[in-house]
Formats: structure tokens, sequence, C-alpha cells
């Protein structure tokens, strides 16, 4: 599909980069194309757009999950170039001094939900060492797609609103022992374990025990650690996870450095290669 070749029946999400050096999501349902976060430059936003068949001028709104220069690096030069409306907490937004000027700039307070076109898009509060982050759900006709990275445990809330999502981005940040294991300083590594850092694999397996169900057909799994954590380790556990399950979802594990496959429910998940990500067209399981 390509521009404004929009239908209305159509879910599409992708991770266009996942990590702690940039993170941006593209959610398309019901005719509108949004970006959470937007942590890639400008000109390398348009570029992993352009794998999609789409520009920077195909999407509606940036939504903010928080003030972390991985998740908010491009957000001012997207929004200035392309006119694009910003959706922020007003605590994160006041903390954002070096965003520069947002010429749409629609502020939220966490935990509150709002309509843009004909999505419901609920915001709610995680535990992170930054201002105000949260996470979103985003409703439509096709079902509920949810996010939720950056947390340090899942709480009853996070739990509750990420029930009965159709796709989920949801983070697996690092194998415990790894990060145990690793050259990481005492601090650092604390940092990341607590209440306010990061969602272990583990921790997302038994977040995923409560709130998993049949009808997941996509489980995103986002901002892996590059040297706490392996793309293969976090695909075999979480497949395994959905197959103990009996559950048909696919499981699609992001990348820092190449945009993740697609999950598309016109019947086809497309994946990209590690070197110019040409597209194939895998089945939809
Ligand atoms: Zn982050
Ligand atoms: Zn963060």
């Amino acid at each position: 599909m390509r521009g404004d070749e929009r239908t209305h029946d159509t879910v599409r999400v992708c991770l266009l980069a996942s990590g702690s050096r940039g993170n941006s999501t593209l959610i398309e349902a019901d005719n509108t194309r949004l970006l959470i976060d937007a942590g890639l430059s400008g000109k390398e936003t348009q570029r992993r757009l352009a794998y999609l068949d789409l520009c920077c001028d195909d999407i509606d709104a940036i939504l903010v999950t928080h003030e972390h220069h991985d998740h908010v690096g491009g957000i001012g030069p997207l929004a200035r170039r392309h006119h694009l409306p910003v959706y922020i907490d007003s605590r994160t937004c006041a903390a954002l001094t070096q965003l520069g000027t947002i010429p749409q700039c629609r502020e939220f307070d966490a935990g509150d939900s709002f309509e843009l076109n004909n999505l419901l898009i609920s915001s709610f509060s995680t535990t992170h060492d930054a201002i105000n982050p949260v996470g979103f759900t985003i409703d439509s006709r096709e079902g509920k797609v949810g996010y939720a990275t950056d947390l340090g445990i899942a709480t009853r809330l996070i739990a509750d609103r990420l029930h009965q999502c159709r796709v989920l981005v949801l983070e697996a940040n690092h194998d415990e022992q790894m990060l145990i294991d690793s050259a990481y300083p005492w601090a650092l590594k604390q940092r990341i374990r607590s209440r306010h850092g990061h969602l272990s694999n583990e921790q997302a397996c038994l977040l995923l025990d409560d709130i998993g169900w049949p009808g997941l057909e996509a489980l995103f799994l986002a901002h892996l650690s590059e040297e706490n954590n392996c793309t293969r380790l976090v695909t075999s556990l979480f497949q395994q996870f959905v197959q103990n399950k009996d559950y048909r979802t696919q499981v699609i594990v992001g990348s820092q450095s190449r945009v993740s496959a697609c999950f598309h429910d016109t019947g086809a998940v497309v994946t990209a290669s590690e070197a110019d990500q040409p597209f194939l067209i895998a089945s939809k399981i």
C-alpha cells in the first residue's frame, strides 16, 4: 500500500527502531497513522518510513511516552517540517525545553483518554525514571493495540489496561542473568533492575501470563538491550511461551538498526532482511 491509499479495515504496526539509541513505532488503524515516539532523526525516520512505502507527510500525529532522548530526539524537526501534532503529557512537555517550538502541541495529563480521528487513545502511567511516563492503548473498530515500554515494573494498572489487545508492543529489555553478569557498574545495574528501570524478559513473560489471550495476533518485543539481551533468546523464549499457551500469536522482535517485520491484518506478515531490507512476504500464522 502506498501513500494515501488507505483502507478503513487495516491495522498495521511496525517498529521503525527499538532500543536505547532510538525508538519509534508506526501504528496505523482506521485511516489514521501514528508514530509513538520519534527518537530517530527526522532524516532517519523518513528513510525507515520509506521501507513501508510511507513518508513523514503520511503521518497524522506523534504520541510521546516520556522525555528521554531515545524517544524524543527527532520530534522537533518532524513536527515543524511536516506540521505534525504532538500529543504529550503536560509535565513531560514542560520538562522538554530543548524541543523548540512545537506548532501543534496537544497536551494531556497521564491517565487521560482522547479521540484522534476515529481512534480512542488512552494513556496510562508507567513506572520509569522520567517526569511522568506513560504507555498507550489505541482502540478502533478493528480492535485494540497496546504499547508499554520503559517500565520498571508491570503494575496492576498496566496489566488492566493491556487486557484483550489484538496487537501488543511490550518491553523485553534484558535477560536478568546477563545483566547481573555484565560489566555494567553496580549503580547502573541497580537502576535498570529497579522499579523505575526497565522490564526484563522474565518480567515481560509474567505480565503476558496475565494479559495474554487467544485474540493476541501479534506480540512485538521492544527496547532490547544490545549488551544484556539477545534477539535469538527473546525470539525463542516468547515463541515457546505462545506455543505453550496454544496461541497463534506472531512474535516479532524489534531492533535498533533496522525496521522490524510488520503486522498487517490483510493476511501477510512483511519481514525485512538485515542488509538492505527488501520485503519478503510470509504467510500469516
Ligand atoms: Zn527508552
Ligand atoms: Zn526511558
